[in-house]
């Protein structure tokens, strides 16, 4: 099938060709007509199969010309990133149609943006924080809303954004066509969309949870940070100089301890992003990472969703991710329209559960590989990784007072005393009697 057996506007046939883009992805094509027929839908498709293009080729099908200045199309997203990124292939794939994409996102200046909406547009792209500001404020009108989009929907509803989420659906008409897309979907969520959407249509590129098996997945068994980071390097020098290396990391603090090792020998070619870092920084580093200024980027979760970088050829979780999705999401960052990919995964003594359960949404083994002789770990370990000593008495803490229980032995007589207030006024009236007043 090609994308002229999908029925396409011309001008988005004619956007698609100059993008090189002959044959639909499975998912591109398997979900078209179910939204086109205006069903709710929801899409599982893992992250680099196309679902971008997924949505937005039934959304700009569907779109009619309108001399209102209010969006007719809502793309919900839960980074600034993704934001930029669904922006720019709207634009991409509307450069023969006249339409006005606007995106939306905290942490920048909001006057700015209720300006830019209110001189009108077609499609919204947004995080939910700023849409309902924007909303509140009265800037933007949602009430020409027809199509309503939840890409990333598992992380969209879990990051705290679920009120906000609501709330936006305040603003909406009730008459509306969801369509929700995600490479996995907890049962919580589930739930959630059970309420939300109306008898939706499930499209599966393949199961929940599946990686693409274009990743070649390994794992190494290592004992702590340092010697994680001398498997690291080792692993960069070995790797191709023109390789796009991801590095995952579990927290900010341990991203930033991570740069700080690896700095010495990677310089200007290591890249580090998380959410502690300025908004302009954040976009300047994955545009360098993108055009390959960078080769290696430390990066926390806040990357695993969603963000395209061509060509990332190594995927390496330095710390296993908490949650099995995220196993999924993050190495999802490789192996991406139709190239290969590799993700290595460090694992620790207490990582075997995390591990199990990552195993387990795959329904495969993770396979190890064995570290070569000249690679030397080794035990030392770092302040935040030595076993916390609890000293009685100093760290222990007391019960609350309703839960302590009686003491062993009996109170001696003195203490047995309950101490009463010596009140003198009442005792002076007792031994006087009432005071007489002057005349
Ligand atoms: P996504 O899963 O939406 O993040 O897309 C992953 C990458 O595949 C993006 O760079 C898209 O531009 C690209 N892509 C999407 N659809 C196609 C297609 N039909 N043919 C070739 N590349 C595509």
């Amino acid at each position: 099938m090609t994308f002229r057996d999908l029925n396409l506007k011309k001008p988005l046939w004619k956007a698609l060709d100059e993008l090189g883009y002959q044959f639909p992805t499975n998912i591109q094509s398997s979900g078209f007509n179910v939204m086109m027929s205006g069903k709710d839908t929801i899409g599982i498709a893992q992250t680099g199969t196309g679902k971008t293009l997924a949505y937005l080729l039934p959304c700009l099908c569907m779109w009619e010309f309108s001399k209102e200045p209010h969006p007719q199309i809502l793309i919900i997203v839960p980074t600034r990133e993704l934001v930029t990124q669904v922006v720019s292939e709207v634009e991409k794939l509307t450069t023969y149609m006249n339409v006005t994409t606007c995106g939306v996102y905290g942490g920048t200046n909001m006057n700015t943006q209720a300006k830019m909406v209110m001189l009108g547009l077609d499609i919204l792209v947004g995080t939910p924080g700023r849409i309902l500001d924007l909303a509140a404020c009265g800037s933007l009108q949602l009430k020409q809303i027809k199509k309503v989009v939840i890409d990333e929907v598992d992380e969209t509803l879990s990051l705290g954004f679920r009120p906000q989420l609501l709330h936006i659906f305040d603003y909406l008409p009730t008459k509306r066509q969801h369509m929700v897309f995600s490479a996995t979907l907890p049962e919580e969520v589930s739930l959630f969309l059970d309420d939300l959407l109306i008898t939706p249509v499930r499209v599966e590129a393949a199961r929940a949870g599946l990686p693409i098996d274009k990743i070649d997945q390994t794992g190494y068994r290592v004992p702590n940070f340092l010697s994680k980071v001398t498997l690291l390097q080792h692993l960069i020098q070995e790797t191709e100089a023109n390789s796009k290396i991801l590095v995952f990391v579990s927290s900010r603090t341990l991203a930033d301890l991570l740069f700080e090792a690896l700095e010495p020998s990677l310089s200007d070619s290591l890249g580090i992003i998380h959410s502690n870092k300025a908004q302009n920084f954040r976009f300047d580093t994955v545009q360098k990472f993108q055009n390959g200024a960078i080769r290696v980027l430390i990066a926390t979760d806040l990357i695993a969703r969603g963000i395209d970088v061509i060509d990332v050829t190594h995927v390496i979780n330095f710390d296993i991710p908490e949650s099995p999705e995220n196993y999924i999401h993050r190495i999802g960052r490789t192996g991406r329209a139709d190239k290969n990919g590799i993700a290595i995964t460090f694992v620790s003594e207490k990582d075997e559960s995390a591990l199990l359960a990552i195993e387990e949404l795959m329904q495969q083994q993770l396979l190890f590989t064995k570290v070569t002789e000249d690679i030397e770990f080794t035990e030392e370990l770092l302040e935040f990784e030595k076993p916390k000593i609890i000293v009685p008495g100093k760290n222990s803490k007391l019960p609350s007072s309703e839960n302590r229980g009686p003491s062993f032995h009996e109170k001696i007589a003195k203490n047995k005393k309950v101490n009463v207030r010596y009140n003198h006024k009442k005792a002076m009236l007792e031994k006087y009697g009432k005071p007489k007043r002057k005349r």
